[in-house]
């Protein structure tokens, strides 16, 4: 198979990160077959100095003429000044609106190897750690009206029952691929955005008699994760408590450089990156852990490329090298042996099996 990837890779150690799992596609692209066609995408600050926007028209058409896209991170110090509207993020909320992907997923699950690695105790990690976070991706409070008044800032949250419905129906759909348990997170104690989505998500709670639905407020939700994740199977929630849920809850599995994402919408081209920043103060170090941006491309390669042979020999090859004692510096325990950013991908790369 041929397939269109473009490559982002963006600022801090987006481009480190990224080429590592450039190196494991152009492995699995060996072992299976397949051709894979990079094309190279400006996005973030490096855009904006280069081209005084962090995503210019040309670089979007480019990404919504690939077959899917594959995003390091961006962002840093450097464009702290820069006008609001101007920011590297902004380059991240364009492409996402642009691409319209509204639908984020983030598997939040410990590998078994990294048990250690894990904040919590050991006796709430033993009951297992594996749910996915479906998460709103355009709408809500990020894409609202962001206005200052003088002494007033003013951010606009909105949701119509469209948005909701379609984000809850990927929630629902997920949840009777697993284990049929749907956690809806909101704060419908004082939001009105929240009321309408509880309504909306019991409304189409009669549409999937196979999955128990529930209700979360958000505040108990950010305990839960830490008291009893095991209850988890998957929770779907809008834009900004999913940002937020979701870097809490990666790093009960040890750390964030792990975790990957999809981001998809109504078609098979999707984005993926890790859930991560670009992390500056670690960047051009070969310090980064890589594993997030490669797991990334193994969901690309499953979700947008009906690739799942391929995807499960990304994930073998990760378990191997993880077996082998093998942790950057973010998960190092006792008694593992410490790689860079490059030894990592190229261990990964070693490990990948066709079976
Ligand atoms: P961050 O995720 O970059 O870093 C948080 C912490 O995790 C830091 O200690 C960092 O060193 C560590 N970390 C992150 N990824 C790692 C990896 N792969 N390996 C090892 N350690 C890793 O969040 P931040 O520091 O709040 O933000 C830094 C910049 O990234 C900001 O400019 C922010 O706006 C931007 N950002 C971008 C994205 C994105 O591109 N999707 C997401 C979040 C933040």
């Amino acid at each position: 198979m041929v397939k269109n990837i473009a490559v982002i890779h963006g600022d801090g150690i987006g481009p480190e990160i990224v080429d590592e799992a450039l190196k494991v596609l152009n492995k699995v692209a060996e072992l299976f077959g397949h051709r894979f066609n990079y094309t190279y995408v400006d996005m973030g600050g490096c855009a904006i100095d280069k081209y005084g926007d962090p995503l210019p028209a040309s670089e979007l058409k480019k990404c919504l003429e690939s077959d899917s896209v594959l995003l390091g991170a961006v962002g840093g110090n450097e464009w702290n000044d820069v006008p609001a509207n101007m920011r590297p993020e902004k380059g991240l909320l364009r492409l996402r609106a642009g691409l319209g992907v509204y639908s984020n997923i983030r598997p939040i699950k410990i590998w078994k190897q990294l048990a250690e690695a894990s904040p919590l105790k050991k006796s709430i990690v033993e009951q297992g750690i594996d749910f996915i976070i479906v998460r709103e991706l355009i709408g809500g409070i990020y894409f609202g009206e962001h206005k200052t008044e003088g002494d007033t800032a003013i951010d606009v949250l909105r949701y119509s029952e469209y948005e909701i419905e379609r984000i809850g129906r990927i929630g629902f759909e997920a949840a009777q691929k697993r284990n049929k348990k749907l956690c809806s997170v909101e704060k419908s104690n004082v939001l009105d955005s929240s009321r309408l989505w509880k309504k909306v998500m019991h409304r189409l709670a009669d549409e999937y008699p196979d999955v128990e639905l529930s209700d979360m407020l958000v505040d108990n939700c950010a305990m839960q994760i830490i008291k009893n994740p095991a209850q988890f199977d998957v929770i779907v929630t809008e834009n900004m408590f999913g940002d937020i849920l979701s870097d809490e809850a990666s790093m009960i599995t040890g750390s964030i450089g792990m975790i990957p994402s999809s981001s998809l919408g109504a078609t098979a081209c999707g984005l993926y990156e890790p859930i991560h920043g670009s992390a500056p103060r670690i960047a051009g170090q070969d310090k980064a852990n890589p594993l997030g941006t490669i797991l990334s491309a193994a969901m690309m390669l499953r979700f947008s490329f009906e690739m799942a042979e391929e995807a499960n020999a990304i994930e073998n090859a990760v378990s191997a090298y993880l077996d082998a004692g093998f942790r950057t510096a973010d998960i190092m325990s006792d008694g593992t042996k410490l790689v860079g950013c490059r030894e990592c991908g190229k261990l990964i790369v070693h490990n990948l099996r066709k079976d």
